[in-house]
């Protein structure tokens, strides 16, 4: 329609949230559907944190905040950064978004050039693209290959640098494949990134807490601290804490970077909500010992699906060190008649095949730029979990 503004001709509607809406409606219609399309943790926001929301309410923060975000929530995300990254900031260089995802759009919108390129390494969260191209940037893909988990190398940061590189997007660990990335792994891209004074490092820690078997988690900015002034860290409380639908994310960089952000910010949402932010402080500053408990409960999760799914005729899984998604090669099906006779010609046909024989809901790899494989999210019950890996076999089985 004409009057619909062509920037939005270059995006799409996010690709995940259509299929967790579609087994929605299906479920609702009365149709047995098992959704592992979620990015989002089953669990409740634990009681302290809901506590100190309500307290905030009762207290009257129900006025306009500062645009970066409250005091106390930049003192408490400063303290965070100290105590489990090693990164001294001061709370001028941490800004507060409506959820991770707002602050990353942000700081896209608020240094983009047309023609700028941002480099994201596939398979990537379907946001990255979109987002800078709503920016004017041109989204610079790079496939990522199996045999090296998904992960980018140097050699292949190194080819993809060009004079117009401004970000590079690293997302550790990684929706949708759940791969992090070693210290080791982060100092060979430092290198790299070292001789290139130009390109900015976006690094999305939104999975932080959700590492398993030991992991021990680093980003960018902490491995190299030569890199830190041109490095925005983001984070936020959605996955961690089990707060999706508070809407708060965080990022912390240099001042002008920071500024930058909250001018956007300052235009468009203001702010997110205060009782959010009373909320997050409690998430940040309140007890922790919860969060290796649930980590602990994914990885178990994590193991049923990955050797449910590597049982499966066609199917082969890698076992990632975190988030909660697998991310299963499905190229033993392509080729492969269903059934009522159709062929399997992509991992779009295949989730569709899934859906529709066995419902259960999963997100083709296309929609990740690397195909063909597929998605899981295992934040779900260990019940529905079983159920859905019993379905995938017995449809793989089908498969002639
Ligand atoms: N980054 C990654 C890699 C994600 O998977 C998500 C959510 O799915 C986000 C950022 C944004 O999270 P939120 O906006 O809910 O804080």
């Amino acid at each position: 329609m004409a009057f619909i503004a062509d920037r939005l001709s270059r995006i799409q509607p996010s690709p995940t949230i259509a299929v967790t809406t579609k087994a929605a409606e299906l479920k609702a219609a009365g149709v047995d559907v098992i959704g592992l399309g979620a990015g989002e943790p089953d669990f409740d926001t634990p009681d302290n944190i809901k506590a100190a929301a309500k307290a905030a309410i009762d207290a009257g923060q129900t006025k306009y905040t500062p645009v970066a975000g409250t005091v106390a929530l930049r003192k408490a995300i400063v303290a965070k950064f100290k105590r489990e990254n090693d990164l001294e900031y001061t709370i001028d260089e941490i800004t507060v978004g409506c959820g991770g995802k707002q602050t990353l759009y942000n700081a896209l919108f608020a240094t983009l050039n047309p023609g700028d390129e941002v480099i994201i390494p596939a398979p990537y969260w379907v946001s990255y693209p979109d987002m800078t191209l709503m920016s004017e940037g041109t989204p610079v893909i790079v496939e990522c290959q199996e045999e090296n988990d998904f992960k980018l190398t140097a050699a292949e940061l190194e080819a993809a640098i060009t004079p117009k590189t401004k970000w590079l997007v690293l997302n550790s660990p990684s929706n949708p494949t759940g791969a992090a990335y070693s210290a080791a792994e982060l100092r060979a891209l430092a290198d790299v990134l070292l001789k290139h004074d130009h390109v900015w490092i976006m690094s999305d820690d939104m999975y932080e807490h959700l590492v398993y078997d030991g992991f021990k988690f680093t980003t960018i900015a902490q491995i190299e601290p030569k890199l830190k002034s041109r490095t925005l860290t983001c984070n936020g409380v959605s996955k961690s804490y089990a707060m999706t639908g508070w809407r708060l994310g965080y990022a912390a960089g240099p001042v002008a970077l920071i500024k930058a952000i909250n001018m956007v910010q300052s235009q468009t949402s203001t702010h997110t909500s205060s009782i959010s932010q009373a909320a997050s402080v409690e998430a940040l500053n309140g007890p922790q010992d919860f969060l290796a408990e649930r980590a602990e409960v994914f990885k178990t999760r994590r193991d049923l699906v990955v050797k449910a799914i590597n049982e499966c005729e066609g199917l082969t899984c890698k076992k990632p060190e975190g988030a909660f998604y697998v991310y299963p090669s499905c190229k033993g099906v392509i080729g492969k008649k269903t059934p009522d006779g159709k062929v399997i010609e992509t991992d779009s046909d295949f989730v569709t095949y899934l859906l529709e024989a066995e419902g259960v809901a999963a997100v083709q790899g296309t929609a990740f730029g690397l195909a063909p494989y597929f998605r899981i999210s295992y934040a779900t019950s260990t019940e529905a979990l079983t159920e859905a890996c019993k379905r995938i076999k017995r449809a793989c089985a089908a498969l002639k």
